[in-house]
């Protein structure tokens, strides 16, 4: 009986060590003891085709708190988003932190290092692909990754993308309402702390766990707070939008009680309560007619697309009045690719 109650009294001892001192964090092949960082490689192996090594940091708190996740480079011609991780990095102090943070400097290697837009090698879009598979092709292989390494451990997600290597864009920010109360006003909560003040709504991401798509809808879809965010494009690093990026960052940090960061909270958010992405009609050449951030009216002209020799094939309207959240500002384009998305904007917060 002495004994037994001993072996109780020991086992409670050890939980309680375990309950005050936080134990390392592991991402990949990497691991921060509390107080500590540390960066290296989630490594994904080969398999039908070549594998890759995905940048991480892990930045552990002295003390527990939140596990935020930061994203970059899902898509590989998306820089603003590594050069503003980069920035979070130099900035980050693991001994004045309350709880974690992991850094994905680069989620797409490949697609980074070969200047590709939208696909990886395997022709897949990263972005559309979550879960992942662990024996699927390389996006696939990446996307299971990183959700069961990064996504998983996490407590809140931030996925930072900006428009493409072809994209002009404004700055916004994807608000996912679920009808979840607590989980909407949750990730409510990241969007206006990240700063950007146009919030697109966005209800239509799948709702199955194992067939999520996008990165954030994984973390949406495990009871995780995520938000998706855009600042930046057509291959550019302009200050303004990694600043963007950069501030985002912290400020999100700071409204989670993570440390003391200056906040970026947006005040008075515009929503975007319809939205469409403007497909193309056909493979051809495309020659835009508005600018980002352009008011439309129903039917406005968003661009042409012309065949190799100069013939019109297609002129493309804007399927409703709004504004050019982003239009696509280089020639080529493929039959259903994105041409521009629009938005109806408004300063009602939807019910
Ligand atoms: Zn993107």
């Amino acid at each position: 009986m002495r004994l037994f109650s001993l072996l109780l009294v020991l086992a409670g001892a050890a939980s309680a060590a375990s309950a005050t001192a936080a134990d390392a964090l592991r991402v990949g092949e990497i691991a921060a003891q509390p107080g500590q960082q540390a960066s290296g490689y989630i490594v994904v192996p080969d398999g039908a085709d070549p594998g890759t090594r995905i940048p991480v940091s892990v930045f552990n708190g002295a003390t527990p708190g939140p596990v935020l996740a930061l994203i970059a480079g899902t898509h590989g011609s998306e820089y603003t988003s590594i050069v503003a991780l980069q920035r979070v990095r130099a900035r980050l102090d693991p001994a004045r932190l309350k709880g974690a943070v992991i850094l994905v400097h680069m989620a797409n290697p490949t697609t980074f290092y070969g200047r590709r837009i939208y696909f990886s090698p395997d022709g897949k879009n990263l972005n559309r692909v979550y879960p992942g598979q662990a024996e699927g092709t390389l996006s696939q292989r990446i996307a299971h990754a990183i959700t069961t390494q990064v996504i998983v451990p996490a407590t809140h997600v931030v996925d930072m993308h900006c428009g493409d290597g072809n994209e002009s864009l404004r700055p916004y920010s994807y608000w996912q309402v679920t009808g979840d109360p607590a989980l909407d006003a949750a990730g409510k909560r990241l969007a206006l702390a990240f700063g950007l003040d146009h919030i697109v709504i966005d209800r239509e991401r799948p709702v199955d766990p194992s067939r999520t798509l996008y990165t954030s809808n994984t973390a949406v879809r495990r009871g995780k707070p995520a938000i998706t965010v855009e600042s930046g494009g057509m291959g550019l690093t302009d200050e303004p939008s990694v600043r963007a990026q950069e501030a985002g960052a912290f400020s999100v940090m700071a409204e989670l009680g993570m440390l003391d960061a200056p906040s970026v909270k947006v005040d008075k958010p515009l929503f975007v309560d319809r939205s469409l992405v403007v497909t193309s009609p056909a493979t051809g050449v495309w020659h835009p007619a508005v600018e980002k951030m352009q008011s439309v009216a129903t039917g406005t002209l968003l661009g042409r697309v012309s065949d190799p020799f100069g013939n019109l094939l297609h002129e493309v309207r804007a399927p409703f009045a709004g504004e050019v959240l982003y239009v696509v500002g280089t020639p080529p384009v493929s039959e259903g690719e994105p041409l521009a998305f629009v938005g109806h904007v408004t300063d009602v917060e939807p019910k």
